[in-house]
C-alpha cells in the first residue's frame, strides 16, 4: 500500500465529464489498496475570470480581498469532485487550504506555506477517505485567506506530499510529462524520462510553467518523489524529476530550453560612472520588492554610465517610481523602457562538463539575424534577452541546433 498525492490542474478539471474521470482514475488507485489525496486546480480559466473580475470593480483590487475572490475556483472543484468520488461509490471528504489549516505568511497573492496540519487528513485516511485539498490557497496567522501565487496548486502538492510523507507525488496535467521544450510551441519538442531537480528548478524559474517553482524548491528540499503526467492518457510513466546521483546514463549537454514573454528592459542612461551606482540604482529596485533578472552596465567616452537591467512587465511602473524617489542618489540621467522583450534560455548539467555550448548558442541566433540585448549565464543554464518578435524563431532553431527534437536526440 502506498501513500500517493495526486494534484489535476485546471484543465484536468475543466469540465464535468473531466471531472468524473478524475474520479474513475483515483478509483483505480484506492481498488489498487492506496491511500490518496488529492489537490484539484480551479476550473480552467476561471482564477483568469475571477482576476478580470476584480479589476472590474477596482483599479488596484485590494490583496486580502483579492485572494478572497480568488480561492474561490478551487472550493468549487474540490466539492464537485468529492460527490463524483461519492457517486461511484468511494468515501471522500474535501477540504480548503483553512480547514487543512495549510498555514502562509501573509503575503497576500505570493504567499508562502509555513506548516501544515497533518493529524486530521491521517485521520479521515485510515477511516478509507480519498481526501481532497484545494490548491493555491492557505491560511494566515490571522485566519485571513491567503493564495500561494499562479501555479500554486503545484506547491500545495508538494507540501503535502512533504508533510505526509507520501510515496510519491504525481502532477497530472494536460501533457504528458517534462518536454524538452513547450510542446505548444514546437511540435517536435521530446518527452524526457527523467529530469534532475536542479535542471527543473532553472526550467521553472525561467518561464516552463509546467510546475511551479516553488514545488520544485520543496520536493528538492524534503526529497518528494515527483513526477509529472497527463490526465489524459492512462498508460505512461510521465517524467520522473530525480536527484542528479540517480542517474547513470549519458547526459545529453542540453536537456531543455525554457522563455519567457514577460520581460521589459529598463535603462538608465548617463548615469554618473562611479563606484557605489549600481547600487543607487538597483538599491531602491530591489527594496520595492521587485526581482531584477539580468543587468549589464557599460561605460561611454565621456565617462558616464549607461544601466540597463530586466523586471517582469508587471512590475515597470514600480520600478520607475523606485527610480524616481532616488533620482537625487543617482544623479543627472534619463530612463528609457521597452517592454517587448523576452528571454530564451538553454539549461543543461551537461554544460559543466561541455564548454562551448555559448558560443553556439550565439553563434546559432547570429546566423538567423537575432540581436543578443543582454546575457546571464550559471553553471548550468545561459539566458538571452532579444525581442519578444523573434521568441518562437529563436526557440526553434536552437531546439533544433542542441539536436533535441523526437528523431535525433534520443
Ligand atoms: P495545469 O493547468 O495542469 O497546471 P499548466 O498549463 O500550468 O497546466 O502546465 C502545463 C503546460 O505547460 C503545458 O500545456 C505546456 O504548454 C506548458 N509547458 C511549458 N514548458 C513545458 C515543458 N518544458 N514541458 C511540458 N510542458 C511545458
Ligand atoms: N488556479 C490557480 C491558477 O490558475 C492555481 C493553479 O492552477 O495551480 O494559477
Ligand atoms: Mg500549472
Amino acid at each position: 500500500m502506498a501513500l500517493i498525492v495526486q494534484k489535476y490542474g485546471g484543465t484536468s478539471v475543466g469540465n464535468p465529464e473531466r471531472i468524473r474521470n478524475v474520479a474513475r482514475r483515483v478509483a483505480e488507485f484506492q481498488a489498487r489498496g492506496d491511500q490518496v489525496i488529492v489537490v484539484v486546480s480551479a476550473m480552467s480559466g476561471e482564477t483568469n475570470r475571477l482576476i478580470a473580475l476584480t479589476k472590474e470593480v477596482a483599479k488596484h483590487p485590494d490583496p486580502r480581498e483579492l485572494d478572497v475572490v480568488v480561492s474561490t475556483g478551487e472550493q468549487v472543484t474540490i466539492g464537485l469532485l468529492c460527490m463524483a468520488l461519492k457517486d461511484i461509490g468511494l468515501k471522500a471528504k474535501s477540504y480548503t487550504g483553512g480547514q487543512v489549516r495549510i498555514l502562509t505568511d501573509s503575503s497576500h497573492t505570493k504567499a508562502r506555506i509555513l506548516s501544515i496540519d497533518e493529524a486530521p487528513i491521517r485521520k479521515d485516511l485510515e477511516q478509507g477517505n480519498v481526501i481532497v485539498v484545494a490548491g493555491f490557497q492557505g491560511v494566515d496567522e490571522q485566519g485571513n485567506i491567503t493564495t500561494l501565487g499562479r501555479g500554486g496548486s503545484d506547491t500545495t502538492a508538494v507540501a503535502i506530499a512533504a508533510a505526509l510523507k507520501a510515496d510519491e507525488c504525481q502532477i497530472y496535467t494536460d501533457v504528458d510529462g517534462v518536454y524538452t521544450t513547450d510542446p505548444r510551441i514546437v511540435p517536435e519538442a521530446r518527452k524526457l524520462d527523467r529530469i534532475t531537480f536542479e535542471e527543473m528548478l532553472e526550467l521553472a524559474s525561467l518561464g516552463s510553467k509546467v510546475l511551479q517553482i516553488r514545488s520544485v524548491e520543496f520536493a528538492g528540499k524534503y526529497k518528494v518523489k515527483l513526477r509529472v503526467l497527463s490526465s489524459f492518457q492512462d498508460e505512461g510513466e510521465g517524467t520522473l524529476i530525480t536527484l542528479e546521483e540517480d542517474q547513470n546514463m549519458e547526459q545529453p549537454v542540453i536537456s531543455g530550453i525554457a522563455f519567457n514573454r514577460d520581460e521589459a528592459k529598463i535603462t538608465v542612461l548617463g548615469a554618473p560612472d562611479k563606484p557605489g551606482i549600481a547600487y543607487s540604482i538597483l538599491g531602491p529596485v530591489a527594496e520595492a520588492n521587485i526581482d531584477v533578472d539580468r543587468s549589464v552596465q557599460s561605460v561611454g567616452h565621456d565617462g558616464a554610465a549607461d544601466f540597463s537591467f530586466t523586471v517582469a512587465r508587471g512590475d515597470v511602473d514600480k520600478a520607475l517610481k523606485a527610480l524616481d524617489a532616488a533620482k537625487a542618489q543617482i544623479g543627472e540621467h534619463v530612463i528609457e523602457t521597452d517592454s517587448s522583450m523576452a528571454k530564451v534560455s538553454v539549461v543543461g548539467v551537461g554544460m559543466r562538463s561541455h564548454p562551448g555550448v555559448a558560443a553556439r548558442m550565439f553563434r546559432t541566433l547570429g546566423e538567423e539575424g537575432i540581436n543578443i540585448q543582454m546575457i546571464a549565464t550559471s553553471e548550468i543554464r545561459i539566458s538571452v534577452a532579444i525581442e519578444e518578435k523573434y521568441l518562437e524563431l529563436a526557440v526553434r532553431v536552437l531546439h533544433k541546433t542542441f539536436g533535441l527534437e523526437q528523431q535525433s536526440g534520443a
